[in-house]
C-alpha cells in the first residue's frame, strides 16, 4: 500500500492540477486583438456574428447573448414574465444562480430532488411540487449531461408551464441526436472560464420564439428599444423609447469574438472531454466505493464536470478526509454543489434542512475530478493513480 501523502508520504504530482481550466491558443487572442484594433469594441459586428453561430450549433431559431450565464438566466426569467407570486420549480444540486434568478423576479424558488443515480432533477419529484402558482421549471443539465427534456416537457404541457433549462454545463450535448438548445422553451448557457467553451464571462439564452426573443434584447439593454412597430412615436433617426424595465447586461464585442474563436473548438473540447470522461468511467468500474453516474441513453454528453460518487458504506472515512487526501496528492478536486437552499441566505427565507434528502445524500459523498480539454493523458493518469491510492487506503 502506497504512503498517502497527507500522511507523509510522496504525492502522485509535484505541480497541482485544479478541476476545470480553460484553453486558449492564439487563435483565440488574435481574434480578441482584432476586435481591439477595429471601431466597435461594444455593440459592433462580433454579436450578431457569435449569436448566428450560436444559432448553428444549437439549432434554435435565436440566440441572444449577454454579460454571463446569470444575466442569461435572470433575463429567461423575465422573457417567461415571471413575477412575484409566481413559483418556479428546480434542482438544489446547481450554482445558486439558477435559483437567485427566480428570486430576482420576486417569485418563490421551489426546490424538487435529484435522481441519485443521474443527479439530474427528477420529473417525478417535479411533479409533487406543482400548485396551481407554478409556473415554469428550471432544469439543470447538471456535469453536461441533459435532463429528462421528453418527461418535463410532458409535465409543462400538462399544466401549461415554462421550460427553462440551464444548460451551463451542457453545450455540446445532444438529446435524442438534437442539440441542446433548441429543446426547452428557453436555453441559458455560460463562457465562464471553467465552462466548456469561455468568452472570459458571457451567456446566452436561446429561444424559437420571436416574442421572447424581443423581450431577451430589451431586457438586455435597459428595456429600450429602437424598433419602430414598439414604440408610441418614431418622430427622429434618433429616437428611442424605454418600454420596459431592463438592465445592461450586454456582452462587449471582445468577448464576442472570443467566444466565436472558442466555439470553433467545441467539437475538439467535445471529444476530449469524453474521452477523459469514458478512460475515468472505465479506471474507476473495479472500484468498490465509487458509485458510477448513470447517464440516460437519449443524452449524448458533453461532460462539463466529472463528479465522483463515493460510497461512504465501503469507506472508513469522510468525503472530507478523501478531499483533503486528494489534495495532498496535488489533485485539487472541488464540490459541485452545496444545495443551494441549505446556504445561509436560503436558510433565512425559510427553506428547512432535509428538504431534498437525495441531493444532501450526493451532496456528502462527492468530489469533482479535473476535467478539461487541456489535461495530458499524463495528468488524467496521476487522476486515476491519486483517486485509486487514497481509496485503497481508506478502504474497508
Ligand atoms: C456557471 C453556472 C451559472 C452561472 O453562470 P455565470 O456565467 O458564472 O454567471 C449558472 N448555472 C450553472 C449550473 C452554472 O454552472
Amino acid at each position: 500500500m502506497e504512503k498517502l501523502a497527507s500522511l507523509g508520504g510522496t504525492p502522485v504530482r509535484n505541480t497541482p492540477l485544479f478541476y476545470g481550466h480553460q484553453f486558449i491558443d492564439d487563435d483565440d487572442i488574435q481574434s480578441v486583438v482584432n476586435v481591439l484594433k477595429s471601431d466597435y469594441l461594444t455593440c459592433g459586428p462580433e454579436i450578431e456574428y457569435v449569436e448566428q453561430k450560436l444559432c448553428e450549433i444549437t439549432q434554435a431559431n435565436y440566440a441572444v447573448v449577454m454579460s454571463n450565464g446569470t444575466a442569461a438566466l435572470h433575463a429567461a426569467c423575465f422573457a417567461a414574465n415571471i413575477q412575484p407570486g409566481d413559483e418556479i420549480i428546480t434542482t438544489p444540486i446547481t450554482f445558486a444562480a439558477s435559483a437567485n434568478c427566480i428570486l430576482y423576479c420576486g417569485a418563490k424558488a421551489v426546490f424538487a430532488d435529484i435522481e441519485l443515480d443521474t443527479y439530474n432533477i427528477s420529473p417525478t419529484a417535479i411533479e409533487k411540487c406543482i400548485t396551481d402558482k407554478t409556473k415554469a421549471i428550471i432544469a439543470v443539465d447538471f456535469t453536461g449531461q441533459a435532463v429528462k427534456i421528453n418527461d418535463i416537457k410532458a409535465i409543462c404541457d400538462q399544466y401549461n408551464l415554462l421550460f427553462i433549462e440551464d444548460a451551463a454545463h451542457s453545450i455540446g450535448t445532444r438529446y435524442q441526436g438534437k442539440s441542446i438548445g433548441s429543446l426547452a422553451d428557453m436555453t441559458t448557457f455560460s463562457f465562464h472560464p471553467v465552462k466548456t467553451v469561455t468568452a472570459g464571462e458571457g451567456g446566452a439564452v436561446t429561444t424559437n420564439d420571436p416574442k421572447q426573443y424581443e423581450q431577451l434584447k430589451l431586457f438586455r439593454a435597459h428595456g429600450i428599444t429602437r424598433e419602430a412597430p414598439l414604440m408610441q412615436a418614431n418622430p427622429q433617426p434618433w429616437w428611442y423609447e424605454q418600454i420596459d424595465l431592463g438592465y445592461n447586461y450586454r456582452m462587449s464585442d471582445m468577448q464576442a469574438a472570443l467566444l466565436s474563436s472558442q466555439l470553433n473548438k467545441l467539437p475538439r473540447f467535445s471529444k476530449r472531454r469524453k474521452e477523459i470522461s469514458a478512460y475515468y468511467n472505465q479506471q474507476f468500474s473495479a472500484v468498490p466505493s465509487i458509485i458510477p453516474q448513470v447517464n440516460i441513453p437519449e443524452s449524448d454528453t458533453t461532460p462539463h464536470l466529472y463528479v465522483l460518487h463515493l460510497d461512504l458504506n465501503q469507506l472508513n472515512t469522510s468525503r472530507d478526509e478523501i478531499f483533503h487526501a486528494l489534495w495532498a496528492e496535488n489533485i485539487c478536486s472541488n464540490v459541485h454543489y452545496i444545495p443551494v437552499y441549505t446556504h445561509p441566505y436560503y436558510k433565512r427565507l425559510g427553506y428547512p434542512s432535509n428538504l431534498c434528502p437525495n441531493a444532501e445524500q450526493l451532496f456528502s459523498s462527492i468530489v469533482s475530478l479535473p476535467l478539461y480539454y487541456g489535461l495530458s493523458d499524463q495528468d488524467v493518469d496521476d487522476v486515476v493513480h491519486a483517486v485509486k491510492k487514497v481509496l485503497a487506503y481508506y478502504a474497508l
